[in-house]
This record gives structure tokens, C-alpha cells and sequence, in this order.
């Protein structure tokens, strides 16, 4: 199974601002060495082993992941991140209007579905795309996005084919190879669906917009414990730290610190954090995944890796 992420931003778009790249711009030409470099690959040598936050950016884009197994990939949420993706697409077989794509839609909150009208592979004849979801009406709502008082053209009149399954309680799909789905609903304002991948013996659950509290802690709750239990890669929004959390209660996110000790409830292996804070920049994200492993550290689970996901990273599995 192979995870990589081209949408990691929550709730709104986020480009890079001019003061965070002069920031880091500083920073990397007051450490550049004596002497200057002598050719491109010492230049390259020196980007690659700069700390993480002067050598990458987190990325702007909101919510899209993409999902393989063997030779089938499947797409989840379709933020502005789709772009980027269907853009990448357009190389393979949905450039020539022979792909069948499935999209898994975890709500319709404008982060997880504005790239919508934005990812090409719908622009081209041919190409079929089946979006999941467990939502009755999300062909209705993807309509109501692109009315002419918000966008050019009509959902319906995008060429590819578009079908429309609802996932019912329980149910459990096949994809790829030897990969099963399934879901579970999630507190979060309207609702969200996080997504269990299984292949073989490892197990991935994509499970954003989603709130968690010390209340749940405090509480048996065998749906989502079961659900979540010995998942050997978490990704969990974990939009906040935890003093924003606690002003933002009910706002339907969860805060960093929770993420870890639900993690650690649920004998997690790998956790990593998205749905980043647009107002964080990177170096707040860089300080909140230190927090992150020193909150794991504090409580004394010595099993947990964590992890930020930044866009144009994957995930082996
Ligand atoms: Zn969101
Ligand atoms: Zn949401």
C-alpha cells in the first residue's frame, strides 16, 4: 500500500506569504558555508540536510491523499490539493480518457471538495469516476457547488462519467489487489467518515475533521476502539494545539496532545498529524510535531512514532 499527500492544509487554502519565505530565506543564507559552493550538487547536498522547515514547506493546499494498492490508486477528498493530482493523472490513462477512478469523499465541508471543479480528468470523455461516500445526497451537493453564481460550468455538463454509491453502515469494499475499506462515523460538525485501508497484515485509517476530547477518554467506546485499534499508520487531524483547543471546544477538531493519547489508546504504531491550522506557519507546525514527541515521550509511550504530513511526501505501507 502506498499513501502520498498532496493536501495537508485544514480548512483554507494557505499559500506561502512573502515575510514566512523571506524568514526562511534569512535563516538558510546565514548558514550557507565559507567559501560559497563549488557546483550544483554541493548546493543540492547543503538544501537536502538543512532542518526540516528551511529545507521543505508543509504545503498550502487543503485535504487529497491518494491511495495504491498493486496498480489501482483511489483518491480521497478532493481539496485543492486534487489539482495537483488530477494534473499528475492526466500523464496516465485519464489523459486519454480511459481511467476509472474511485474517490472517497470523508464530508463536503468546501476544504475536502473545492478541487472538484478543478481536477481535469473530469474534463475529459471516457474517464469514470465513482465517488464513495456515505452521504445520500453528495451528487446534489457537488451540483450545488457548481452553480453559475459560484462556477462557470455545471457539474453535470463535465464530460467523464461520474457515479454515485453510498456506503452503508458496515459495509466493507474491495480495492486493488487484496485491499478492503470500510469506515466509521466521526463527531465533527455535519458529520465526517474516516477510511480503514487494509492489505494484507497492515492497516492505514485516514481519519480527518474529527474531534476528540478528554471526555472520550474517560469513556468505553467499542465502536471506535475497535475501529482504530493496532492500525499500524494513523493520519488524524490534529488542528490545534491544545490551549487553542480548549478555546475552540466544539469547533469539531481535534488538538495535537489528544491525538497522542488516543493513539496510545488505541496501540497505534505510526500517528501523523494533518488538517494543519492555516494560520500556523511552518516552523509553528516543525514546534507542534516537537511537542507532539515529547507529549508521547511524557506519557510513556515508547512505540508511538509521529509524524507531520507535508505535501509531496508518501507513505510505504
Ligand atoms: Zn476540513
Ligand atoms: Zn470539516
Amino acid at each position: 500500500m502506498l499513501i502520498k499527500f498532496f493536501g495537508v492544509r485544514g480548512s483554507i487554502s494557505t499559500p506561502l506569504r512573502t515575510n514566512e519565505y523571506r524568514s526562511k530565506l534569512k535563516k538558510v543564507l546565514s548558514i550557507i558555508p565559507e567559501g560559497g559552493f563549488l557546483n550544483d550538487d554541493e548546493i543540492n547536498d547543503f538544501i537536502v540536510q538543512l532542518p526540516d522547515q528551511l529545507s521543505y514547506i508543509t504545503g498550502g493546499n487543503t485535504t487529497c491523499i491518494s491511495v495504491s494498492s498493486g496498480n489501482h490508486e483511489c483518491i480521497v477528498d478532493m481539496g485543492s490539493g486534487a489539482r495537483v493530482l488530477g494534473d499528475r493523472l492526466l500523464k496516465g490513462d485519464a489523459g486519454k480518457g480511459k481511467a476509472e477512478i474511485d474517490v472517497f469523499i470523508t464530508h463536503t465541508h468546501w476544504d475536502h471538495i473545492c478541487g472538484v471543479p478543478f481536477f481535469k480528468p473530469l474534463y475529459i470523455k471516457g474517464n469514470i469516476i465513482n465517488f464513495h461516500s456515505p452521504i445520500m445526497d453528495l451528487h446534489e451537493r457537488l451540483q450545488y457547488q457548481q452553480t453559475e453564481r459560484f462556477f462557470p460550468l455545471p457539474f453535470d455538463q463535465m464530460p467523464a462519467t461520474k457515479n454515485f454509491h453510498t456506503i452503508t453502515p458496515g459495509e466493507v469494499m474491495n480495492f486493488g489487489e487484496n485491499c478492503q475499506i470500510d469506515g466509521l462515523l466521526l463527531k465533527h460538525p455535519g458529520g465526517s467518515f474516516a477510511y480503514r485501508f487494509k492489505e494484507k497484515n497492515k492497516s492505514f485509517i485516514f481519519a480527518t475533521d474529527v474531534e476528540f476530547t478528554g471526555e472520550y477518554l474517560e469513556h468505553r467506546d467499542d465502536e471506535s476502539d475497535n475501529f482504530f485499534q493496532n492500525a499500524d499508520l494513523l493520519v488524524m487531524d490534529a488542528q490545534y494545539t491544545l490551549d487553542e483547543s480548549m478555546q475552540k471546544f466544539d469547533w469539531g477538531h481535534t488538538s495535537l496532545s489528544m491525538v497522542i493519547n488516543c493513539a496510545t489508546r488505541w496501540n497505534v504504531k505510526n500517528v501523523m498529524f494533518t488538517h494543519h491550522e492555516p494560520s500556523y506557519s511552518d516552523l509553528k507546525l516543525m514546534d507542534n510535531l516537537r511537542i507532539g514527541k515529547n507529549h508521547t515521550k511524557r506519557i510513556g509511550n515508547r512505540l508511538l512514532n509521529v509524524y507531520l504530513a507535508r505535501e509531496g511526501i508518501f507513505v510505504k505501507l
